[in-house]
Formats: structure tokens, sequence, C-alpha cells
């Protein structure tokens, strides 16, 4: 079935222009859904008249959030090209990566990373680089609005967002306008989106969790999207607090809102009046819910992944506390199992994968069809993640069934790291842990098998890591042993070396 595509901008562009689409924060900029429409309208025109950007070509962004990531996104909806916004944070290694694997048509940037940018697209045969500030606004004030728009389907792929996945190189998770719409649905239902929405956007846009929750559906409802550069603690107190600003929605990772809650200004400020709180992407300690609690707000846990844009389960507000630690039910039309290693379901109460089935999930990865048929089974996405359900229905995210870990709400995929130190010439034999952190709920340590008569202090293996991985990635320590713990078939055992390196 091939429902259109339909632009939410320009609907409500239509119905409601005066009403107020966008801010971007750091700016001060404020787009009515009138304005927002016209400068999505004209940057459309020159993308596809002037740059020559073409059906399914792919659009990339890097930039700190701002309002005109959006922009981008939906003009590229406007023209069937596909938007792929890079995770700044990552080295630029990794970020040629990625480039190489979608090998876009334009890059566009933040003057921030103009010597990045330049740098990525010599190296990645890159034709077009177009850098936000003055000449974007240029284009959207300027040029002459689209006169065409494509004739795209809800099966259409409207983004690539690129994890890192277990083998260590980029897996871009396609994205289609479809899931988006379903997204959009679950949001309305689970999370009481609607057009008097008022969504604060902390996390980054790169990320499902900034792009999807909720922003996109917020759009698509005709509600305000109130977008921060990068995340204030602060700064988002006082926005929160001001009813004139009237901040309904909000999602973060629980590092958010610990900071948030450790912050002097947390005290003074009310936060009952939102009516969406959500919190996910890992696991969300206690003390933090109750935190906010203290303070009138219920924080209701998420879970979703990249793959299923994003939502999965969620906790109902009724049942945040008595329930603290459950990432909740089944989101609306999601299907769910737990199975074995053998893929048969588990009892209720034993912990197995989680699987997944919904419209909202995607068909896979970009160009890597062994990697797509290795995630599913008869449709079902494996998600990686270990989970039970309880005896009331309730789902407990657990442990991760694939091995991950996450520091500072970013996942950190130890075969990545471990790929950059087996590059090192005096490195034997090399893996990678999570162990616990204060700050950051997780952080790397490396065990390392130095080869015989060669010498490496942790220094130089943390600055070789530095000159090839993004910060979060990097390991916090470094401990070297004889020989790395292996199972039959010769892999690292990994729950082996947790035991011995770890704090389990
Ligand atoms: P990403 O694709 O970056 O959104 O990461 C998805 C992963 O984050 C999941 O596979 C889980 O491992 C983890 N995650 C997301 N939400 C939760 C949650 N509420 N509790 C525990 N882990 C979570």
């Amino acid at each position: 079935m091939s429902i259109p595509y339909y632009d939410c901008i320009a609907h409500h562009a239509l119905r409601r222009p005066d009403s107020l689409a966008a801010v971007d924060l750091a700016t001060g900029r404020r787009h009515s859904y009138a304005t927002f429409d016209d400068r999505i309208s004209r940057l459309a025109g020159w993308l596809r008249s002037h740059a020559g950007i073409q059906l399914n070509d792919r659009v990339a962004v890097l930039a700190p959030n701002t309002t005109d990531t959006f922009e981008v996104q939906f003009a590229c909806g406007r023209i069937g090209a596909i938007f792929v916004p890079l995770n700044w944070r990552l080295a630029n290694p990794e970020l040629r990566a990625i480039l190489a694997d979608c090998m876009p048509a334009m890059l566009v940037y933040d003057p921030e990373y103009t010597d990045r940018a330049q740098e990525l697209a010599v190296a990645c045969g890159i034709g077009r680089l177009c850098p936000f500030g003055p000449a974007f606004e240029r284009i959207t004030q300027d040029e002459p609005h689209l006169t065409e728009t494509v004739a795209a389907t809800l099966d259409d792929i409207s983004t690539i967002l690129y994890t890192s996945g277990t083998t260590g190189l980029p897996k871009g998770a396609i994205i289609t306008h479809g899931m988006n719409f379903w997204n959009t649905v679950h949001s309305m239902a689970m999370a009481g989106v609607s057009r008097s929405a008022v969504f604060l956007g902390l996390l980054p846009l790169f990320h499902t969790g900034g792009l999807n929750v909720f922003s996109y559906p917020v759009f698509q409802c005709g509600g305000s999207v109130l977008i921060m550069r990068a995340f204030d603690p602060g700064e988002a107190l006082r926005l929160i607090g001001d009813p004139g600003v009237g901040v309904t929605h909000m999602f973060g990772v629980p590092a958010n809102y610990q900071f948030m809650g450790q912050h002097p200004r947390f005290l003074e400020t009310d936060v009952s009046r939102l009516v969406f709180a959500g919190v996910g992407g890992a696991p969300t300690p206690d003390t933090i819910l109750e935190t906010w609690q203290h303070r009138g707000a219920v924080l209701q846990q998420g879970y979703g992944m990249t793959e299923t844009s994003p939502l999965v389960l969620v906790l109902d507000r009724e049942d945040a506390v008595r329930k603290a630690g459950s990432a909740g039910k089944p989101a609306l039309n999601m299907e769910m199992r737990v199975v074995g290693d053998d893929g048969t379901d588990v009892p209720a109460g034993s912990v197995g994968e989680l699987w997944v089935k919904g419209p909202n999930i995607t068909k896979g990865y970009w160009k890597q069809p062994e990697v797509t048929a290795a995630s599913f089974t008869d449709g079902w996405l494996h998600t990686g993640d270990a989970a039970l359900i309880d005896d009331e229905g309730y789902y407990f995210i657990v442990d991760r069934w694939k091995d991950m870990y996450i520091s500072g709400g970013e996942n950190v995929y130890p075969a990545e790291v471990e790929n950059v130190l087996y590059e090192h010439d005096a490195i034997a034999e090399a893996a990678i842990i999570g162990v616990s952190d204060m700050r950051w709920g997780q952080v790397g340590r490396a065990v390392v098998v130095v080869k015989p008569g060669l010498t490496l202090t942790e220094d130089e293996i943390v600055a070789h890591c530095a000159a090839n991985l993004a910060r979060y990635k990097l390991p916090h320590s470094v401990v070297f042993t004889d020989a790395l713990p292996r199972n039959a078939t010769g892999k690292v055992h990994k729950p082996t070396l947790r035991k011995q390196f770890g704090d389990v």
C-alpha cells in the first residue's frame, strides 16, 4: 500500500499560519508555520534547481542543534532526497566511514565545523557544501520557491540514522516516512502530543531521541518545538519554569534529568506543568525518579531504539512510581516477544532477548542486506536487549543481550573501540568492557595484552584512541594482562572478562 507522504509543515501553514512552529533558542529566531513553510519551500527549490539534488540523493548535516536542521529535513522530504544527520561528536575517521557508506551529494554544516566539513568533503568526494549562517539565510529568504513537490509515499526513505553496531562498522538504519507517521500516532496516544504541545528539545538531532521524541510528532500535530543548541541544565530549568513559555513535553536520557536535578535552580523551579516528561535510552536510577517526583514531576520511562523510530515501551504516568524500574508496557501497535537462545518464547519472569514487530520498525540497514537479514526473524526485529516480563505484564530491560554499554546516554560498542586498539602495533590482544561510573553511568575499561618484548603505557593507549574516536568512547582505565579469556571457538569470553576485570 503506497499512501502518499503528506507535508505537515505545509498543512499547518495553510490552517494556522501564525502558530509558532519552531524556536531556535541559541539565536532567538522564532518561526511561525507560515515562515517555516516559506523557508523550507525556498530551500527545497534551491536544493533541486541550483544544487542539483535529485530523488533519493543523500543530504548530510553536520551541526549542533538548530532549527535550520529541521528545514533541511523537511526540504529533503519535498524533493524526495534522503536526510542524513551526522553525529558531530564522532571523530573525522568515524565520519569518513559513514559518509563513504551513504555517499551524500551534499554536506550541510555549521560554520563551527568548517574545517572538518572541508576535510570530509575532500576525503569522501562530496561535490557540494552548504554552510548554515548568512549563506543559508539568503537561500531560505531569497531563493525562488519549489514549484513541484515529489509524489513520495510512506514507504519511501526519509532519513538514514547511523548507529555503530556490534561489528564496529557504521550501520545506517533506514527510516521511512511511514515510520515517522506511525511514531506520531504512537506519540499522540502514549504521550499526549497534540497541537497545544510545547516541546523542549534537549537531545541531539542526529539521534532518534532528538528527532523523533518528540520534535517530528509535534510538528505533525502543529505544536511548537523549542530547540537547544546544546543541553544546558540551568537554561532548561528556566524555560520549564517560565509559565510564559509553557513547556508541556520533554524527553531526555537519565543524565539530562540528573544534571537538572543537581542544578541550584532545580529547587525553585515549578516543574509540575509538564504533561509528559519522558526518560529513556538507558536504565534510569531510582534516585533520579525520586528527585523529580519530590518536585511534583513524574518522569515516565520509555524504551526504544533508532531502528524502531523509536517508541516501543512506555510506562504510563499512573504506574511511574509503583513500577519504577520498568520500561512499561508495549506502545500502541507494538507486538513483543521475549525469546531464549533457541528463538522460542521464555516464560514470564525469565530473561530473554526482546524481539519486536510494528509499523514503526525499520526495513533494514542502508546497503547492508546481510546485516539486515541477521537482525530479523520472520519480521521480528532482534533488539539485542535482555528483557523480562513480570506477572502484571510490565517489561523490564535488564541488560544488553548484545555487547554494548551506554556512557552519558551514548551507546558505545566495544567492538568499535577494540578495532582501534588492534591498530596499535604494540597491542597483541584487546577487549573493552563497560564499568560503573558515578558521572557517566558507565565508562569503558580496556583490557590489553602487550606484544612480547614491547612496552606500552595507559596514556599511550588512550592517546591512540583519542586520535581515532569520539571522546565518549575513550577508555577511562586500562588493565594489562597476559591473555584474554576465550571460549571454545576462540572468541573472547566477555562474561569471564567482566568478572575478572569489571565491577560485576
Ligand atoms: P539507540 O539506538 O541509540 O536509541 O539505542 C537503543 C538502545 O538503548 C536499546 O537497544 C537499549 O539497549 C537502550 N535503551 C533504550 N531505552 C532504554 C530504557 N528505557 N532502559 C534501558 N535501556 C534502554
